[in-house]
């Protein structure tokens, strides 16, 4: 039997999804079919964890949307994960990533049956959210429905344009509504977004100057936004010296199949969930097989030599490999909004920093 490192395991449950989101980098939506067996689910998942090395696992069931693959197979895949588990002391993590329009009270039972902890996607206010998606008084319900049943989710928005434009109205009303925990995510290269809707370098550094702000005026009260916090996080290690713990997508070839991987629905394993990153390389029929798929999907892909000289290389994220498919110019405008962020830090929290550990 061969040991693995991969902590955290995506459950791709169906390609179908109630909504198509033109940025859906899942290509998910009404039309599609693929579906997981529960069966090869359950198997998959009990695998994963028997040949764990290390005691923390994260699970995440994702889609399309994961209700539409039914609460039974959900119930299923949950039991499963949390026997294997508790029979091989590994601390285990169930998350579940929905747009929420579908949830009803099964779901909510469900969720606090087995202590998952969801994320909803909701890009911004309702006349925010529908330029886009669609939905969004409806998803809005939800959420308040979820709160007051005490769940404790996360919110993912996709920066579209109307919130960037919007970013600081949209933070204060995500922290009016009690939506502290979400995570802006850009766009990048998914599969249905034209090259004239990308942002500039300046607005997507005013993005992420806003919520740096944000998160500074409302401290423990802020919406606290993922993305900005572990680049504020880091660079706060890297001006001390410290070693700055880069994880999962943010090193130059990123985790993919190595701290992560994707169990899609025709039941194969691919090196990531991001299915733009989808071609036949990174593919893999089982578990095992995947540092083999690995290889083979970077044997041609260029390093990006100019990060090693690059000041902001510590709070980068280098772009996502299935977004960009390693190329440069496709993150091009993120690549700027980074150092330009770098530099702002630099200027807002380096004397401080150096006042304080200097
Ligand atoms: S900001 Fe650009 S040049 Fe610097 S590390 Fe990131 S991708 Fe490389
Ligand atoms: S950078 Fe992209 S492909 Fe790599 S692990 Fe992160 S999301 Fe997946």
């Amino acid at each position: 039997m061969i040991k693995h490192r991969i902590a955290t395991l995506f459950v791709s449950t169906t390609d179908r999804c109630n909504l198509a989101c033109r940025y859906c980098s899942a290509a998910a939506g009404p039309a599609r079919k693929a579906a997981l067996a529960p069966e090869i689910a359950e198997r998959a998942v009990c695998q994963w964890l028997s040949d764990l090395e290390g005691n923390r696992a994260t699970l995440v069931m994702t889609g399309g949307e994961p209700i539409l693959w039914g609460l039974e197979n959900l119930e299923r895949v949950c039991r499963v994960a949390t026997t294997e588990a508790g029979r091989r002391s590994i601390d285990l993590t169930i998350g579940i990533q929905s747009n929420g329009v579908l949830v009803d009270d099964d779901f909510i039972n469900l969720l606090q049956r087995w202590r998952i902890e969801p994320g909803f996607s909701l890009d911004g206010p309702a006349h925010v959210h529908d330029v886009r998606r669609g939905n969004g008084a409806a998803t809005l319900a939800v959420l308040k429905r979820l709160q007051a049943r005490a769940v404790r989710f996360a919110i993912v928005s996709c920066l579209t344009p109307e919130l960037a434009n919007e970013i600081e109205d949209a933070l204060e009303w995500f922290r009016r509504q009690g939506f502290l925990k979400i995570r802006v995510n850009p766009i990048g290269e998914a599969t249905r977004v034209r090259r004239s809707e990308r942002l500039s370098p300046d607005t997507l550094f005013n993005v992420k100057k806003a919520i740096y702000e944000h998160m500074q005026r409302h401290q423990e009260g802020a919406v606290h936004e993922r993305n900005v916090g572990r680049q504020v996080k880091k660079f706060d290690q890297a001006f001390r010296g410290r070693t700055v713990v880069k994880e999962h997508c943010e090193q130059l070839k990123c985790g993919a199949g190595v701290h992560l991987a994707c169990l899609d629905p025709d039941g194969s394993f691919n090196l990531c969930v991001e299915k733009s990153m989808r071609g036949g390389l990174g593919r893999a029929a089982s578990l095992d097989r995947l540092p083999r798929a690995r290889q083979e999907f970077w044997r041609n892909k260029k390093r990006w030599s100019h990060c090693s000289s690059c000041p902001a290389n510590a709070i980068c994220d280098h772009g996502c490999v299935a977004y960009h498919k390693m190329d440069f110019c496709k993150f091009e405008h993120e690549c700027a909004a980074n150092r330009m962020f770098w530099k702002y830090l630099v200027a807002e929290r380096a004397p401080s920093l150096t006042r304080t550990h200097g």
